[in-house]
């Protein structure tokens, strides 16, 4: 590509990496994302079409994204998820696509998600024991989360992770049976520090459990980690990996460590709003470009805007933070 079109903000990170929120809907409750009851989701006409997403994205990918994932609310509740691969894999520019999800629905899908060309797979795990899962999720579906891993497993996905919110006072039981879990099925795990992006709004910094807290647990149930080398500039996680050769353990520590620094991402929420930042106030309209008739480059221009507006950092430990508001769900993580 020219390399003039690159997407670089005004501290010089440059930009490759979109995600792409498909729905706001969810088929579980997770109490850091979702309000428990009542939740008023985005009407069926207002989310982008395939159509609109893919257009989105050949605009992009001439700017430089190069890698996406698809995200939600719940991704695989979005009916034929596998044909919006289908088309965002065949988009020039476009050499990875990834897709983050509960499970739930996960063992019904896997096989056509990888037969139209995902490769890459986080699946959302924050707890084995059933009881806590549903503490966490306020819902039921932990068995057909392990029936989707089971089944992503089995339809050979290059690389499938696990990730795990961390929350301390709460989830410090689950982190050895996931180590172990991921450990016997050669997975990757990851935790994800708690971030102020819970509808309820009940997020305080006492309930972040830190990486280094839980490398500490692995390392003495399960012998010594040792860190990798960054595969890539902007990735998020601190990988380690285990010195018997028990696999990987990678760290999102966004709150403890921000990584803002080397931020290569931008985001497409549901409704067609470029964000520019998980923690951003603003949004830029792309929706109404692709329903009104807007050119590929006002679309360019409209991107440029977003990410030339761009902050240092999210600033959660400072005095200036205050929180986006919308939620997790309704932003896509
Ligand atoms: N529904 C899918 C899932 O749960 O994997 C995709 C969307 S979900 C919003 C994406 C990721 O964000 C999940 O791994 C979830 O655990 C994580 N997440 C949600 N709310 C969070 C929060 N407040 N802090 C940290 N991670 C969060
Ligand atoms: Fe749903 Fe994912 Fe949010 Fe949990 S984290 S409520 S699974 S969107």
């Amino acid at each position: 590509m020219n390399s003039d079109l690159r997407l670089i903000d005004t501290f010089g990170r440059l930009h490759t990496d979109l995600r792409i929120s498909v729905t706001d809907r969810c088929n579980i409750r997770c109490f850091y994302c979702m309000p428990n009851e009542n939740v008023v989701f985005k009407a069926r006409e207002e989310l982008l079409t395939f159509e609109e997403i893919e257009r989105f994205v050949r605009v992009v990918a001439r700017l430089g994204v190069s890698k996406l994932r698809l995200t939600g609310g719940e991704p695989l509740v979005r009916r034929e998820l596998d044909q919006l691969v289908a088309r965002l894999v065949q988009v020039p520019g476009i050499d990875d696509i990834a897709l983050t999800t509960n499970g739930i629905l996960l063992a019904e899908q896997a096989a056509a998600l990888r037969t139209a060309g995902l490769k890459r797979l986080n699946i959302s795990l924050d707890a084995l024991d059933p009881e806590m899962f549903r503490r966490i999720a306020r819902r039921d579906g932990l068995e057909q989360v392990l029936a989707g891993i089971a089944e992503a497993q089995r339809v050979g996905f290059d690389k499938i992770k696990l990730n795990a919110v961390a929350i301390r006072g709460l989830t410090e039981s689950q982190i050895l049976p996931l180590g172990r879990f991921a450990r016997e099925r050669g997975l990757e795990l990851r935790f994800i520090e708690f971030m102020p992006l819970d509808a309820e709004q009940h997020w305080t910094d006492e309930q972040v459990l830190s990486g280094s807290d839980i490398l500490n647990r692995l390392a003495e149930a399960f012998g010594p980690l040792e860190p990798i080398t960054p595969g890539h500039p902007g990735q998020p996680a601190s990988d380690y990996r285990f010195i018997d050769g028990g696999g990987l353990v990678g760290f999102i520590n966004p709150v403890s460590q921000p990584f803002c620094e080397s931020c290569n991402r931008l985001r497409l929420t549901a409704e067609g709003q470029v964000r520019n930042c998980l923690f951003s106030q603003e949004e830029w309209d792309a929706r109404t470009l692709l329903r009104n008739g807007g050119s590929d480059d006002e679309l360019e221009q409209l991107v440029r805007s977003s990410v030339s507006a761009k902050r240092a950092g999210h600033g959660i430990n400072t005095a200036e933070f205050y929180r986006p508001e919308r939620a997790m769900f309704q932003i896509g993580g």
